[in-house]
Formats: structure tokens, sequence, C-alpha cells
């Protein structure tokens, strides 16, 4: 069965469409959208020859040859104008990650309509580069699955400010414009630990040398925990 999490991220993808997933360890995303006729044809990309010969294998198995492409490279490197690609996703890996696989391939993200990012880590990160790029973030969700918080960002072509308050940028980079308006379980449970996290790492800096650089910290820190206090 397909984990929780890419169940979500295949409901952000629109019917009919070629999809791109890079990193797609053992094909499984790939594997159900075609299997389940929700996209007419996948590239799956590996940078690595393990998963790469796992994915393959899935995917002759699977009797989905024709559909799936499994390709091995770097980020977006595989993709080709000809391949017609409306939506792309990158999932299961660090924030920073994702975001230098996106400026990596730039180019390659012309005409593709759909970003569906599930960053590990550094979600913020991902805002701004979106931001940067003139990319609207259109959806955002938080799920809880198997003791690990996972946060998808949906983005579209558009009006790069849209999801955003003046007045509130800073905080909703951080913590997610859509997040922030929906307040999901896992919204709570994960800011609830960074809370602490966040008073550990003051209680820790409030004993160190006093310099630059840990009030620096303090400073930010405090501007934090007054967000999340906020919610
Ligand atoms: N996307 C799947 C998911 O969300 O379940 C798999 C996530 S897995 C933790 C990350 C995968 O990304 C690994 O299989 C790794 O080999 C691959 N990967 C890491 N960097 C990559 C890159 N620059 N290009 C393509 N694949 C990459």
């Amino acid at each position: 069965d397909l984990p929780v999490r890419l169940e979500m991220i295949a409901n952000y993808v629109t019917n009919d469409q070629v999809i791109a997933d890079i990193g797609s360890d053992h094909a499984l995303l790939p594997g159900y959208l075609v299997g389940n006729k929700k996209v007419r044809k996948a590239i799956a990309v590996e940078v690595n020859e393990g998963p790469m010969q796992a994915a393959q294998q899935n995917v002759d198995s699977w009797g989905l040859s024709e559909a799936i492409d499994v390709r091995k490279g770097d980020g977006l490197a595989p993709l080709t104008e000809s391949d017609d690609i409306g939506t792309i996703v990158i999932a299961g890996m660090g924030g920073m990650l994702i975001s230098s696989i996106l400026k990596a391939g730039q180019e390659k993200l012309e005409n593709v309509q759909r970003l569906i990012l599930q960053p590990n880590t550094a979600a913020d990160n991902i805002r701004r580069w979106l931001i940067e790029q003139n990319w609207s973030l259109v959806d955002e969700t938080m799920i809880d699955e198997a003791g690990y918080t996972y946060e998808i960002l949906v983005a579209e072509r558009g009006d790069p400010y849209e999801a955003y308050d003046n007045d509130q940028l800073e905080k909703q980079l951080w913590l997610g414009p859509w997040n922030l308006k929906q307040k999901q379980a896992a919204f709570y449970a994960k800011w609830l630990r960074e809370k602490r996290e966040l008073e550990s790492i003051d209680q820790q800096l409030s004993k160190a040398v006093k310099n630059e650089k840990t009030e620096a910290k303090r400073q930010q820190i405090q501007q934090r925990l007054q967000w999340l206090k906020e919610e």
C-alpha cells in the first residue's frame, strides 16, 4: 500500500498529465499514478544505481514499462522538452537539496505548470525559492505518519506573493501561509516540538558567553517563539 504521504502527493496531481518524479526511489508514486490511470505517462528519475534498478524492476513487474520511463541522472537533467511534463514531484528529501535541484534545472521548468514538493526539512527555504522564481504557492498540507511530520507544498505559475501578507511575510515564510490558515493537527504537533527545541537552545545560549552572534541568534529565537505564541 502507498504511504499516506505519497497518497496526499498523488491527490495534488491533476489528471491526464505527464509527470516527472525526481528521486523516485522504487517508483511507487509513478506506479500508483499510472496504474490508477491518473496520468498517462510518468518519468521516474534516480541519481543512484540501486534505487534506479529497483524502480525499473518494479515498473517491469507491474507491466507499466510503456508508460513509465525510468531514467538515471541528477535532478532535472534527464528531462527533455519533448517530454512535455506538466507536473514535477520532488519528495522525501531535505529542503535545501530540493531547492538546489530546482535551481540547477531552471531551464527545464519553463513549460511546467505545477510543482509538488515535499521537503523533510527547511520548507522555508523552498518558499523563498518559489517567490524568487515567480511561482505562486497554491496550497500546503501537513500530515503525521509513522512518527514524522511531513509538509507538502504545491506551486503554480502566478503572482508569487498571492498567498502572503506584507506585514506577515517572514512569519508566513517560516510556518507556511496555508498551514497557518488550515492549522491541521500535524501543524500543532510539529511546532510544539519546535517550540521546546527553541526554548532549550535559548536556555543554553543564555548561559553562553554573550557576543554578537549569540545575541542575534537569541533575538531570532525570541521572534520565532513570539510567532508560535500567536498561534
Ligand atoms: N521520492 C520518494 C519518496 O518520497 O518516497 C523517495 C525518497 S528517497 C528518501 C530520496 C531519493 O532521492 C533517493 O532514492 C535518492 O537516491 C534520490 N536522489 C537524491 N538526490 C537526487 C538527485 N539529485 N537526483 C535524483 N535523485 C536523487
